[in-house]
This record gives structure tokens, C-alpha cells and sequence, in this order.
């Protein structure tokens, strides 16, 4: 049995029987079969369909947001914002992946040469809880666009959403067998990655599993995308628009309760601004609502499982024995963890080297501005930065200093469908979302006539 547990209350919300050997045999022939039809459909059609997912999260937005809220303990304003981005997506998709995909001319010695992009299959994806919806929407959208077949296999904690995702396909009108969801555990996953009738693999989640992943599509020498969170920097230089900054830097650790790839988890402040800086965030922090979930006010909630929030204490009291100092916080109960702030880290300390996947932010200074471009390339993480500063030259001057997938300046990191979205170094590779994304499943396909 598959469990899904509601965090905040510790109740069962539901179990799930996970499918047998045959069952998961059955699914991906179904998916095969499906594919054979589905990539000679028109984009015009998969436009439609695309269109009808887009409107049915929209009109079902409050259950499907609920049963996020409830499987891992989003606030329900937050879940809410999800579902409207899933929706987002899949109109950016229906507009525009016939573009993404058109063939492209390339003027050589022959009569007539291009490339054409086409769809490959059946295409698996490991997706986490933290974002149940949205995660799947990013990979599933553009898979489908481009006449790809999707299975999921999603987090054993989100398994109710990860139902209600296929519902919002088959609810759409997709034909059948486009988008399966299918329960079962990571232990399964190997002999589906091995199985010649799936084509490539997307992941999204810890290192060990995406280590794990790519090794056996490695072995079978399959297509791989990884995308396996960060440990992003904040970096306020001097010149920094205070308010505006603190504002954006509470944002950027602290929606969904910490646990986002792409948040802001290692603040580093230039020591001219420190006392000002850190007045105004520590006042921002705890004006922050922890509660019940499902209250509209609510900001924080629980973590989505007791034992992530263990991880991240035990983080933080290795930090604390290492010389950080709490100003604020630092206290489990069961799943939920407070809003929290430690100053004084250094190198070497847990919350410094690894990715914290809660609410905590590490606070560190520099006096150089080189310092700090080092201190943001010293994780081995590379999914993001955020610099403040208001001086555009500057900024301009130091982007390709930084090692990480992305750059934002005066905003945090976040994801955009018209916008590539991955990383360097272990926060994996490929591009997810725009026409990056879509054409990282397609056979590229090279066309010469003489
Ligand atoms: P995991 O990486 O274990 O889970 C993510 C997905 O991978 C789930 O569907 C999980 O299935 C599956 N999975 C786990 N192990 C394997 C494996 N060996 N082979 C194939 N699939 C596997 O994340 P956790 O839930 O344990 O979270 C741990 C940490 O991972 C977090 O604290 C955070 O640091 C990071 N993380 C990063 C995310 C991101 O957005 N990049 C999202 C979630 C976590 P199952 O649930 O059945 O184990």
C-alpha cells in the first residue's frame, strides 16, 4: 500500500494499492499502442485538448488545491497559485509549441535542407511533492505538445494529486492512455526504465535519486533530464534597495514553507548593510502566519513529512554546534517547523554546504564584492542566484562570474513557461518550460535533399 498522510493532522487521507508487475506491463503497452496514433495528431488538435486542461484546473481549482493542501500541508492561497500556474502552462503550450517545433531552415549546399522536430515516445517522469502539480504540468505539457506519451510516477506522499493529474487530462478529452499515472513505489522503477518501450526519463528530486535514475537510463543509453534542487544565494550588495529587497527575500525562502528548489537559502549580505538589512527581515520573518493550512491567511505551514522536518533540525543543531547563532526560531513539533534565522555561518556548516529544504536561511557577510561571487560558487548546487543592486552595469559585469543556471537581478529566482528553468554543477542538467524544454524529448531530425 501507498500511504498519503496529512501533515498537519497526522490523519490517513488515503491509501492506495500499488500495481502489480502485470499492471505496470499493461500500462506502459497501453501507453506504446497510444503513441502510435497520438504523434500524427495536429497541433491544432493538441492546442484544444491543451485548451480544455487549462479550463478544467481553472474550474476545479479549489478541489484539486484542497487535495494538495491536505496530502502535504501547502497553505491552501498557495495551492491555490499552483493550479493557476499549471493553467498558465498549458496555454503557453497550446500557443505556442507549434512554433517551437516547426521545421527550421538551414541553408547548405543541398537543394534543401532542415530540421525537423519529432516526438519519441513514451516518456517517464519521477516527480517530487513539493509541488505536486505544477512539477508534472512542467514535464507532461510540452511532452504531450510535441506528441510524446506520458507516464508518471509521482512521490509516494502526493499520490491522490497524482491521480487528479491524470483525471485533468482525461477530463480534457486527451484520448486515452496519453497521460498515466502510475502507483507505485521507487523500487519499480528500474525495470521501467529498462523496458525498450520507454524511451527517456525526467526527474525531479533529491541527488541520490536522480544519481540513481540517470545511471540506469545511462545503461540503456536513454535521454536524461535532472533537475535536482539548489542552494541558492541572496546576494544584497551595498547599493541595494533595502525595502524592497528584505521584501523580496522573505518571499524567496519562505513560500511553500521553504521547500522549493529554487528558493533563496543562503543569504549573503555586504557587512555595510547588515544591521539595517537584518532588522527589517527579522520583523518581516515573524510577522509571518504559521497555522492550519487550509486557513486562507496562513504563509507557513507544516512541512510535507515529519521526517523532513527532522532533516532540517538536525541541519540546523550541527550549524548551531559548528558556531551559528539563532535569531530566530529553530523549533520542531512533529512536521512543523519554525519561520527560522541563523547568523555567524561560515563554510562548512550543514546549512551552508547543503540544501535546506525548509524554512531556514543562513545568514553570512562579505566585505569584498569578489567574496561573494565566491561564496555563491562554492556550492556545488547551480540552479540559481538573485543579486540586489542598483546599479545595472554592474550587475551586467558580473553575470558570467556566476556558475549557476540562472541569474536574477533584483528578483528572486523563479519559474516562467516562457523561460528556460534548470541548472550546473549537482543541480542536474537539461532545460525544462519554454522552447528549451520542449525540445528536450524530440528527435532532432536532420533533413537533406540533393
Ligand atoms: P526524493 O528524491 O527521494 O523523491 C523524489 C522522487 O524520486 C519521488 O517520486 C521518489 O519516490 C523518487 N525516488 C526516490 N528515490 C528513488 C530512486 N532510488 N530511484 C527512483 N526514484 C526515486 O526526495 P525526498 O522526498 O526524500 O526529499 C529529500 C530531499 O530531496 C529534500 O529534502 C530536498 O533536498 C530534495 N528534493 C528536491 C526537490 C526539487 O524540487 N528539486 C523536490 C523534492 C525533494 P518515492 O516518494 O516513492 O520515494
Amino acid at each position: 500500500m501507498i500511504t498519503s498522510k496529512n501533515p498537519y493532522t497526522g490523519e490517513v487521507v488515503e491509501e492506495f494499492k500499488e500495481y502489480t508487475k502485470e499492471e505496470v506491463n499493461a500500462a506502459i503497452e497501453r501507453a506504446d499502442n497510444r503513441f502510435k496514433t497520438w504523434r500524427k495528431v495536429s497541433y491544432d488538435e493538441k492546442r484544444d485538448l491543451m485548451l480544455n486542461a487549462a479550463k478544467e484546473l481553472r474550474e476545479n481549482q479549489r478541489a484539486y488545491a484542497e487535495d494538495i493542501t491536505t496530502e502535504m500541508g501547502k497553505p491552501i492561497s498557495q495551492a491555490m497559485a499552483e493550479i493557476e500556474k499549471c493553467a498558465w502552462v498549458c496555454e503557453y503550450y497550446a500557443e505556442n509549441a507549434k512554433d517551437h517545433l516547426a521545421n527550421e531552415t538551414i541553408e547548405t549546399d543541398a537543394q534543401k535542407s532542415y530540421v525537423s522536430y519529432e516526438p519519441i515516445g513514451v516518456v517517464l517522469a519521477i516527480m517530487p511533492w513539493n509541488y505536486p502539480f505544477w512539477q508534472a504540468f512542467r514535464y507532461a505539457v510540452p511532452a504531450l505538445m510535441a506528441g510524446n506519451i506520458g507516464l508518471l510516477k509521482h512521490a509516494s506522499n502526493v499520490m491522490r494529486s497524482a491521480n487528479n493529474i491524470q483525471k485533468v487530462f482525461e477530463n480534457a478529452g486527451f484520448p486515452k492512455d496519453c497521460f498515466q499515472n502510475l502507483v507505485i513505489s521507487s523500487s519499480k522503477i528500474d525495470d521501467i526504465l529498462k523496458d525498450d518501450r520507454v524511451k527517456a526519463v525526467t526527474l525531479t528530486g533529491s541527488k541520490p535519486a536522480g544519481s540513481a535514475v540517470a545511471s540506469t537510463a545511462g545503461s540503456k543509453i536513454k535521454k536524461s533530464v535532472l533537475e535536482l534542487g539548489g542552494s541558492n544565494a541572496l546576494v544584497v550588495f551595498k547599493d541595494a534597495n533595502i525595502q524592497k529587497t528584505v521584501e523580496t527575500c522573505v518571499q524567496a525562502r519562505y513560500q511553500n514553507t521553504g521547500q522549493s528548489c529554487i528558493a533563496g537559502k543562503r543569504l549573503l549580505l555586504h557587512e555595510s548593510i547588515e544591521d539595517q538589512f537584518m532588522e527589517e527581515f527579522v520583523k518581516q520573518v515573524k510577522d509571518l502566519k504559521s497555522g492550519d493550512p487550509m486557513d486562507e491567511d496562513t504563509y507557513i505551514g507544516t512541512l510535507a513529512r515529519e521526517d523532513l522536518a527532522e532533516d532540517l533540525e538536525a541541519q540546523v543543531k550541527d550549524s548551531v554546534e559548528k558556531g551559528a547563532k539563532i535569531v530566530l526560531g529553530g523549533k520542531r513539533n512533529k512536521a512543523y517547523y519554525e519561520p527560522t534565522i541563523l547568523t555567524n555561518v561560515t563554510k562548512g556548516m550543514r546549512v551552508f554546504d547543503e540544501e535546506t529544504f525548509g524554512p531556514a536561511i543562513s545568514v553570512t557577510t562579505f566585505k569584498e564584492n569578489q567574496e561573494a561571487i565566491d561564496l555563491v560558487n562554492y556550492s556545488d548546487f547551480g540552479l540559481g542566484v538573485s543579486i540586489f543592486t542598483e546599479d545595472f552595469d554592474f550587475a551586467e559585469g558580473i553575470i558570467s562570474e556566476f556558475e549557476d543556471g540562472a541569474v536574477f537581478v533584483n528578483e528572486l529566482v523563479k519559474s516562467d513557461p516562457r523561460l528556460p528553468f534548470g541548472g550546473t554543477k549537482i543541480s542536474g542538467y537539461g532545460r525544462e518550460l519554454s522552447s528549451h524544454g520542449i525540445q528536450e524529448f524530440v528527435n532532432r531530425k536532420t533533413v537533406y535533399f540533393n
